[in-house]
Parts: C-alpha cells; sequence; structure tokens
C-alpha cells in the first residue's frame, strides 16, 4: 500500500525509536540492540497448484527481538510482503508486547501471496509447507516463536499451523501452544476473534474519560455521540466500528478497496457487512452517500478517524487534510512520522499502534497460557463463585425482606466463563497501559506526541529487562 516508492516502513520505525530514544538514559548500545532486527529469515518453496503448475513462493519469518521467549507475531497474506515490511511489523511487536506487558519478543512473518487468487486447498498446502519451512529451521514452537493471526489470515490458516507443528512433533505435549488465534475447538481461547477491536475501543475509551486530554481537544468526555470512521471493514476494522456503536458513539462513515460511504445518521457495520456480501461491494449501501475514493474518507470531519487496515495510509501529503481530532491507529503503522509532524502542529491526538492495537497479542497470551495449562478459564471458579454469590444474595434477601429478580439477578450470581475473564483481562490492560504513557507523556512536556510516549515506555521496559538478563552489566 505504499504510496510513494522510496518508503520504507522499518525507517520510519527506526525514526520514531531513535524520536523517543532521546528522552531516555540508555547507553546507546543498548538502544542500537533493541533496535536491530534478531534474525530475518526468508525462504522460497514450490507449491504445486490445481492446475498442475508449480509457483515459487516467497515467505518470510523476522525474529526481532529474543529479550523474552518466545517471540510473538502474526503472519500475513498479502501482494505486498516484503522483507522491509515485515522487519517493521515485527519490530512493532517487540514494543507493542512490552507496552501491555506481554512477556514476549516481537516476531512476524508474511508470505507474498493475495490469498483471494487461491483456493482453499492451494492456501492450506502453501500455509502447511511454510510450517514445515519453520519447523526445519527452529522458528516455531511454543517456547520459540508463536505465530498468530494478521492481514489476510484467520483461525483456518492457524488451525492448519497447529496440526502440521504437532504432526511434525508427536509427543510435544505443549504442541498447542505453537500458535495462537487457533478455532476454540483446536485450542483456541474464547475472545480472541475481536480482541483487538475491543482493545482499540477499550484504549479509545480510557483516553476520552480523561478531562484533561478532552478539553484540550475541545471535545466532550466520554464516547456517547462522538463520532467515528473506520477504515478497513476486515476483523479489527469490524469488531471496532461494532465496539464503538454499542458504546453509544455513531459511525458515520466505512471504508474499503471500492470506495467509502458516508451516513451522518450513523451506520450499522454488520448490515454493511452483509451488503458487502451479497453485493460484493460496501458501495450504494441503503441511506448512504458513496465517496469517489476510499482515501476520501480519511478526510471527512469525524471526532475519532480508526485506520484499520495496513501501513502507510495517512502521510505527509494527505495528513494536513485530515479533520479528524483523535486518531485511533488500529492498523500497524498507518500514519508516517511526516503525518506525526503535522498532528503536532494542527493538535491532533494520534494514539499509536504499538499500544491500541496490542489487544490481539494480548488475548494471544491468554491462549498461549490457556495451552500451556491445559485447562479453559474459568473451569475452577465459575461454580464455586456462583454457589457464593447464590449464599450471599440470600442472606442479604433474608437480611433486607426484598428480593432482586429478573436480569439483576442473573447478573449478581453469574460465575465467570473464559469469555468474561478474556475481556475483563483485556480491558484491565488497556487501561493501564493508557494510563502509564499519558503519564510518560505529562510528566515530560518536551515529548512531543502520544508514539513518542508509547515508544518511551516500551524501551524503558525493553531495556530494563535486558539489564535483567545480565546482558548489560
Ligand atoms: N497480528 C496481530 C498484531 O499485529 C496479533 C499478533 C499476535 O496475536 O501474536 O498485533
Amino acid at each position: 500500500m505504499s504510496s510513494n516508492q522510496h518508503y520504507s516502513f522499518f525507517h520510519s520505525v527506526e525514526q520514531s525509536f531513535d524520536k523517543a530514544a532521546k528522552f531516555t538514559q540508555w547507553d546507546p548500545g543498548i538502544l542500537e540492540q533493541i533496535k536491530a532486527c534478531n534474525s530475518v529469515y526468508q525462504m522460497r518453496f514450490p507449491v504445486k497448484l490445481d492446475d498442475g503448475t508449480i509457483e515459487v513462493i516467497e515467505a518470510y519469518r523476522v525474529q526481532h527481538s529474543q529479550h523474552k521467549s518466545p517471540c510473538k507475531g502474526g503472519i500475513r497474506f498479502s501482494d505486498e510482503v516484503n522483507q522491509d515490511e515485515v522487519m517493521a511489523l515485527a519490530s512493532l511487536m517487540t514494543y507493542k508486547c512490552a507496552i501491555v506487558n506481554v512477556p514476549f519478543g516481537g516476531g512476524k512473518g508474511g508470505i507474498k501471496i493475495n490469498p483471494k487468487k487461491y483456493s482453499t486447498y492451494e492456501l492450506e498446502k502453501i500455509t502447511r509447507r511454510y510450517t514445515a519451512e519453520l519447523v526445519k529451521k527452529n522458528f516455531i514452537g511454543p517456547g520459540i516463536d508463536v505465530p498468530a493471526p494478521d492481514y489476510g489470515t484467520g483461525s483456518r490458516e492457524m488451525a492448519w499451523i497447529v496440526d502440521t507443528y504437532a504432526s511434525l512433533k508427536p509427543g510435544e505435549i505443549d504442541a498447542a501452544g505453537c500458535v495462537t488465534g487457533k478455532p476454540v475447538t483446536q485450542g483456541g481461547v474464547r475472545g480472541r476473534t475481536e480482541a483487538t477491536g475491543l482493545g482499540v475501543y477499550f484504549g479509545i475509551r480510557e483516553v476520552c474519560n480523561m478531562p484533561d486530554v478532552m478539553q484540550k481537544l475541545g471535545l466532550t468526555v466520554g464516547i456517547k455521540d462522538k463520532t467515528v470512521i473506520v477504515q478497513g471493514l476486515g476483523n479489527v476494522g469490524y469488531h471496532s466500528a461494532k465496539f464503538f456503536r454499542e458504546g453509544g458513539a455513531k459511525v458515520v462513515a466505512l471504508a474499503e478497496y471500492e470506495g467509502a460511504i458516508y451516513n451522518p445518521a450513523g451506520l450499522n457495520e454488520d448490515e454493511v457487512f452483509q451488503h458487502r456480501k451479497k453485493t460484493g461491494s460496501i458501495l450504494n449501501f441503503p441511506g448512504a452517500t458513496n465517496l469517489a475514493k476510499n482515501t476520501d474518507a480519511l478526510e471527512l470531519e469525524c471526532d475519532i478517524l480508526i485506520p484499520a487496515a495496513l501501513e502507510n495510509v495517512i502521510n505527509g501529503e494527505n495528513a494536513p487534510r485530515v479533520k479528524a481530532k483523535i486518531i485511533g491507529e488500529a492498523a500497524n503503522g498507518p500514519c508516517t512520522p511526516e503525518a506525526d509532524d503535522v498532528f503536532a502542529q494542527k493538535g491532533i491526538l494520534c494514539v499509536p499502534d504499538m499500544y491500541l492495537n496490542a489487544g490481539g497479542v494480548t488475548v494471544s497470551y491468554f491462549e498461549w497460557l490457556k495451552n500451556l495449562s491445559h485447562v479453559r478459564y474459568g473451569r475452577m471458579e465459575k461454580r464455586f463463585t456462583e454457589n457464593m454469590n447464590t449464599r450471599i444474595l440470600g442472606q442479604m434477601e433474608e437480611l433486607t425482606g426484598k428480593s432482586v429478580a429478573g436480569k439483576d439477578r442473573e447478573f449478581i450470581l453469574h460465575g465467570p466463563e473464559e469469555q468474561d475473564l478474556v475481556h475483563s483481562g483485556l480491558e484491565e490492560t488497556m487501561i493501564t497501559a493508557t494510563r502509564e504513557i499519558m503519564e510518560i507523556w505529562k510528566s515530560n512536556p518536551e515529548i512531543p506526541d502520544m508514539r513518542t510516549a508509547a515508544y518511551v515506555s516500551a524501551i524503558n521496559k525493553v531495556a530494563t529487562s535486558y539489564g535483567e538478563l545480565g546482558i548489560f552489566p
């Protein structure tokens, strides 16, 4: 999705890192080590397609940092995949995990294919072969490197990966922890699918609940009635739009490849999704206006703009035309360092990717823990809690002579199920990270933006754990 030929995503991550490093006290050597990608594995392998022809596939796995094990990060299937992009995305994973206190190093994988051009059987062959290549080089495993879904992949691909891994590693008791984002029936965790979108919502909601921040932007406190634009109706965009709408905001525009639609009265993401499934396009949605280009949606008047597709969509060229007050980076790297400079001048608050979209990897962490512990969340405590709640409520009813009925009763008695625990763990994680970053930003008035504050948080945490490992005495 690079709009200018010389754009290097990895370089822009390095630029943001350097901008933040100035606000830390670490030895330049430590900073150099944190920035570097530790291992880059580029592979080519042949796959026989359904029509009998053989295609050579180009693919990558990058392990950016092993300051914690395993490395963690998704695998994307896209025509745009290249080494620079995978390196940038792997670096962002390191910083993301550090900020939200998920004890992993950063990794990322990519296969340079457009998945829409292949049959399901071909995609399965490609995914399984890619997994086998990773196994051969010791680039995958519950304690080594744990992939997950990303752009163009989902739970189906993760199911193929775990099955291939387990069959190549017979008897490995923790094999299910070699990949996350699996279907629940294959060792996945409830709540992973919507995790990134829900995390985006929790992060922005927390920012919107900060009176001083809202005052500076000229906005009222809270999510209710805020106007939101979402670019990308994939898993992340769809769920972000859903949680904003359910939280009382109004999603006034949605954008996809083929164009964008606008309705000031608000759009329902699921109705738009169904319309797209039926007609092949989000355009001509009843009651909405079509916009000529999908990028037009980025420049409309709104309170919150959520780019939820690919990198480099808001850059030095179009940033001056952005009218949103808050940008929530649901995608990885949607805004370039040049765009950041424009936002700082215009007083736009950009809530950065490397913590805002950390919901996915946070719940991946919960899934990995579930796989290692071999027990479903809630199994041990659900019944106990319900029995306890029933007794407490019974006592209160006896003492007061009143009784609680209906939905309230259900709510009080309910013991936690897996999804409840996952959502609440995610909510806690996102709120804590938002507050930590804001504290860093407020504590140093020289820090120009929230991204730099987030990087400072990440650098401090990664550098500290290098110290703990005794690597840098
Ligand atoms: N691909 C997602 C990301 O960019 C999730 C990674 C994971 O769950 O490991 O954060």
